[in-house]
């Protein structure tokens, strides 16, 4: 059964009673070549694990599966359960779980996985999460995955062309904010290949796009005072009053503007400009400096 054709998924649906839920963002992908270059993008191999994020009729599942030493399917919705269960029952090395990735520990999943592949002699060298991406969560799903710092490698997703516009923005545009910074302050982002509308069923009002983000083996830029946590509150400070001069936007953390100019100048940084024209390293220096001054 090859659960990414119009024909397949009328005929399971009608076979399973399945009713599609609009609120889960339930858009099925009926191109067996996009499949694919998402599948290839994740370079999966026996000593891969694979989570997927919503597998829906199993699609990705499937061909994932023919790579991967073992995939872990995490679908909310109950009534998708038969369904896979039909699709992938024969297929051995997937799991399908009926749950909230929200709601998942996904590194209790990889520690469990770690002890079973080496239970059978085998090694995991890699995690993959993989997804074509509830759309109402898209941004939650990635926060989550790297502030609780998943044990994974490699996510390859797929996601409103927008979102996936904003994560792999650079300096200097209307696109780039907290949401380009915190996906590449974790992880090295690459933009693999734009998916039209037309290839879902049904067809959503926007164009889709896949992003491959490979996590940061270490950080190439130094958090010290302050760490992470005032880092991210800088940036979004920064961020929230994006029309305003740092010096305005930053001020709102409450700090005194004459100690604030004082601050962005003695590293360097021009009190005048946007924080849409700061790198990661600058936002870094910053918050670095703010945390020193803190300690004093
Ligand atoms: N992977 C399938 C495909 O490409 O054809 C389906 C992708 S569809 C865009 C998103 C899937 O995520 C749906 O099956 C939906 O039920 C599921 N989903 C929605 N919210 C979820 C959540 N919070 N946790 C897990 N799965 C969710």
């Amino acid at each position: 059964m090859k659960p990414y054709t119009r024909s397949a998924i009328r005929d399971i649906s009608e076979r399973h009673g399945f009713r599609r839920a609009d609120s889960l963002g339930q858009n099925f992908l009926v191109d067996r070549n996009i499949i694919e270059k998402i599948i290839d993008a994740a370079e999966l191999n026996q000593e891969t694990l694979v989570i997927e994020v919503g597998p829906g009729m199993g699609a990705l599942t499937q061909m994932a599966a023919e790579k991967a030493g073992k995939v872990i399917a995490i679908e909310i919705d109950r009534h998708l359960i038969p369904v896979l269960n039909e699709v992938l029952g024969p297929i051995e090395n997937v799991e399908i779980i009926n749950r909230d990735i929200l709601k998942t520990d996904i590194n209790e999943l990889i520690v469990a996985e770690r002890k079973n592949f080496s239970d059978s002699g085998r090694e995991l060298k890699r995690v993959v999460i993989l997804g074509n991406l509830p759309y109402y969560i898209t941004t939650p799903i990635i926060m989550g995955i790297l502030e609780k710092e998943v044990d994974m490698d490699t996510m390859v997703i797929m996601m409103q062309k927008e979102v996936a516009d904003r994560i792999v923005a650079t300096p200097g545009g209307k696109t780039y904010g907290a949401l380009s910074i915190a996906c590449q302050f974790f992880c090295e982002t690459n933009y693999v290949t734009t998916v039209p509308r037309t290839v879902f069923q049904p067809q959503p009002k926007v164009d889709s796009a896949v992003l491959r983000l490979d996590k940061r083996k270490e950080l190439p830029w130094e958090i010290g005072a302050g760490g992470r946590e005032l880092f991210f509150k800088v940036v979004r400070a920064g961020f929230n009053m994006r029309r305003k001069t740092l010096l305005n936007a930053l001020s709102a953390m409450g700090i005194d503007k004459t100690d604030l100019k004082d601050i962005l100048k003695s590293v360097e940084i021009d009190p005048s400009r946007r924080a849409e024209t700061l790198s990661i390293q600058e936002f870094a220096r910053i918050s670095n400096k703010i945390g020193r001054q803190r300690e004093l």
